[in-house]
């Protein structure tokens, strides 16, 4: 053969709860006698809401999640999503504790069962995805630990990583302790950073963390960036999200951090809120300038760092 088999292409940061198939959103709204709540309304339709806005849509989607089934209908819409743009796996950021523990409205097991459903579902379609446990940066490390106790007893094989998100509210080094558990029970750690916080919490993610994944990392100076080139730390970006939500960082320092030999890769992040699949964000990319050789390190960075894709 003369040219290599491409690499399959993977959806390298999605969450669960922001992944939500519109459709079945608006009809599970309608069945419960619910009125959507109008910033939902207004991301369908592609304009911008303030980040209030974001979060009471994504809760609204997320009290949606109230049984197995609505669980494995979540991520059956993930998959589908992947499929569409001819994707081959996706690496699933999930919050159990949120809706198992602070909103109470599934018991743990039938929100395992739902997502094993799910992605047992998408491997017979030849779609791999894994779980990566998502704790709220902001609630601080003791509600880490409180997602630790939860998901660590009886953790099931798919869930492949642990991972903050939320407002960049608590310094890293007081996950530390965190982030060190999670790696004793053989979870990979990864920490949005750098996204709605200063670019300082990348480094301070990575040299104090320890982390070995970050999602965004939009702030980061050159330095960072240089640091993450040296330490190969994957970088997930989602080019949609960010405009959306990191509105303030224009030009999207997607090119610089490419140049500056970081290990980059696209994700869709909340594409059931903000409408985007893997083909908008690849345009997206090129709309920055990226040539197609350069669309090609990002698919190849996006399947070699994917946790999906291993064992
Ligand atoms: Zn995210």
């Amino acid at each position: 053969m003369s040219t290599a088999a491409p690499f399959p292409l993977i959806d390298r940061h999605t969450h669960l709860e922001g992944s939500l198939d519109p459709a079945w959103v608006r009809n599970e709204a309608a069945r419960r006698g619910l009125t959507l709540p109008r910033p939902l309304e207004t991301l369908w339709a592609g304009a911008a809401v303030p980040f209030e806005g974001f979060i009471e849509a994504f809760l609204f989607g997320a009290a949606l999640l109230d049984s197995r089934e609505a669980v494995h209908e979540a991520v059956r819409a993930v998959t589908r999503r992947t499929q569409r743009t001819g994707g081959a796996g996706f690496d699933l950021w999930a919050s159990p504790h949120f809706l198992v523990v602070h909103r109470g409205q599934l018991p743990l097991d039938a929100f395992w069962r739902g997502v094993e459903e799910g992605l047992a579902e998408a491997q017979a379609e030849g779609v791999r995805g894994c779980v990566v446990v998502d704790a709220v940066n902001h609630f601080g490390p003791k509600h880490g630990h409180a997602v630790l106790d939860l998901v660590l007893p009886g953790l099931p094989p798919f869930v492949k990583g642990f991972s903050t998100g939320g407002l960049e509210g608590c310094p890293f080094r007081d996950w530390a302790p965190v982030f060190d558990r999670a790696r004793a029970a053989g979870l990979r750690v990864a920490a949005h950073a750098g996204e709605n916080g200063p670019g300082s919490n990348v480094r301070e993610a990575v040299l104090e963390g320890g982390v070995s994944r970050i999602v965004h990392g939009l702030r980061a100076d050159d330095a960072t960036l240089e640091l993450l080139a040296e330490r190969r730390i994957p970088v997930d970006v989602c080019p949609s999200s960010n405009g959306a939500l990191a509105a303030d960082v224009v030009p999207h320092p997607l090119p610089r951090m490419l140049r500056a030999g970081v290990r980059c890769a696209l994700g869709t992040d909340d594409p059931g809120l903000i409408p985007c699949d893997l083909g908008t964000e690849a345009t997206s990319a090129r709309s920055m300038g990226l040539e197609d050789t350069v669309l090609a390190v990002l698919r190849r960075n996006g399947a070699e760092d994917a946790w999906c894709l291993l064992p």
